[in-house]
């Protein structure tokens, strides 16, 4: 289940500079930043509304800037508001995020002092010529140093990666995936680049420097880094912008889609389904059980799947069951 963090979004403050594809008030649809008393309420109410079971396992949760380069009055104006709302019967921790250049071992220490939990850290690249063309302002060696360091400190880790950026290909992210997957972060975050109004890379995009690649690429590349991090214990909290988050009038191209994880699903299930039908000649026909949660994801949007496979001359025909284990079963081919 879903853990129910309670979020505040700091859009931009700390941040030392801009980088490429970021437009934070717009993502978050929010400009203004919360002070102390905004935070003892939200939580004073969180606290009323949800159950204990679900709050010992969620964190209030610092969202949006670089929480660690930011004023440190303010960061611990904060961080100390929270305190009361930590611990038995309340939430389970504080999780942040930030930039891998501001990790070090005297803020991690005043981190633990505080409870936080979790260290989000944005590397989006580990290509170093990818991170210097948006404008990162670190190298992939900080994201290392900081990823080590946040472990050895014994926080959780969570690495966020994009798919698409400027100067990117689907061997550069490919890339950044599996030396992701060498941190063995706990968590990790994809976003498939959304290019928004007022920012360096829908300049790039509108004068026709930045060409990203097809749609149809961003959702296979995306589908291939889900299930690498999946398959090495990586859980992926989170695939693609949610539509909360994304202002439409400034959305100005990229992969956006308000169901993007899905379509990665179904990606995944399509070519199960493939390595399922391989070594068998002529198949014309397969029935294919599966678990129903999943039915709509092995089918694909509109039938994507289905009509992909009649495509190739073969009718797949999906059958639900409830008492198997495994979320595909192949059981009759002709
Ligand atoms: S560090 Fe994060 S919040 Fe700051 S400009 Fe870059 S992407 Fe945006």
């Amino acid at each position: 289940m879903a853990k129910c963090n309670i979020s505040f979004f700091i859009p931009h403050v700390g941040c030392p500079h801009k980088c490429s594809f970021c437009n934070q008030n717009s993502i978050t649809g929010q400009s203004d930043i919360p002070h102390g008393n905004d935070i003892v309420n939200t939580l004073n109410k969180a606290i009323q509304e949800i159950n204990t079971a679900d709050r010992a396992d969620a964190e209030i949760a610092f969202f949006g800037g670089s929480f660690t380069a930011i004023n440190r009055e303010y960061m611990i104006e904060l961080l100390s508001s929270a305190q009361p709302f930590i611990g038995r019967g309340k939430f389970g921790g504080i999780r942040i995020s930030t930039r891998p250049d501001c990790i070090d071992n005297e803020i991690l220490c005043l981190l633990k002092e505080y409870n936080v939990t979790s260290i989000e850290l944005g590397c989006q690249s580990m290509n170093d010529e990818v991170l210097a063309a948006n404008e990162r302002g670190h190298t992939s060696q900080d994201i290392i140093n900081a990823s080590e360091l946040i472990k050895k400190f014994g926080f959780r880790l969570g690495l966020q990666m994009m798919i698409g950026l400027y100067k990117s290909t689907p061997e550069t992210d490919m890339y950044t995936a599996e030396e992701i997957v060498k941190l063995s972060p706990d968590e990790a975050r994809i976003y498939p680049v959304v290019i928004m109004e007022n920012t360096r890379l829908g300049y790039l995009y509108k004068s026709g420097e930045y060409i990203p690649f097809s749609f149809d690429c961003a959702v296979k590349l995306s589908a291939h880094i889900l299930s690498l991090f999946e398959n090495n214990g990586i859980t992926v909290i989170k695939l693609g912008l949610h539509a909360s988050e994304v202002v439409k009038k400034d959305c100005i191209g990229g992969f956006y889609h308000p169901a993007f994880r899905e379509l990665c699903e179904s990606e995944i299930y399509k070519n199960d389904i493939i390595k399922m039908l391989n070594g068998f000649n002529n198949v014309r026909k397969a029935v294919i059980s599966v678990k129903p949660k999943l039915v709509s994801k092995v089918t694909g949007q509109k039938r994507s799947n289905i009509e992909y496979f009649k495509n190739m001359g073969i009718e797949i025909n999906i059958v639900q069951n409830y008492e198997q284990k495994e979320n595909l079963r192949l059981i009759k081919i002709e």
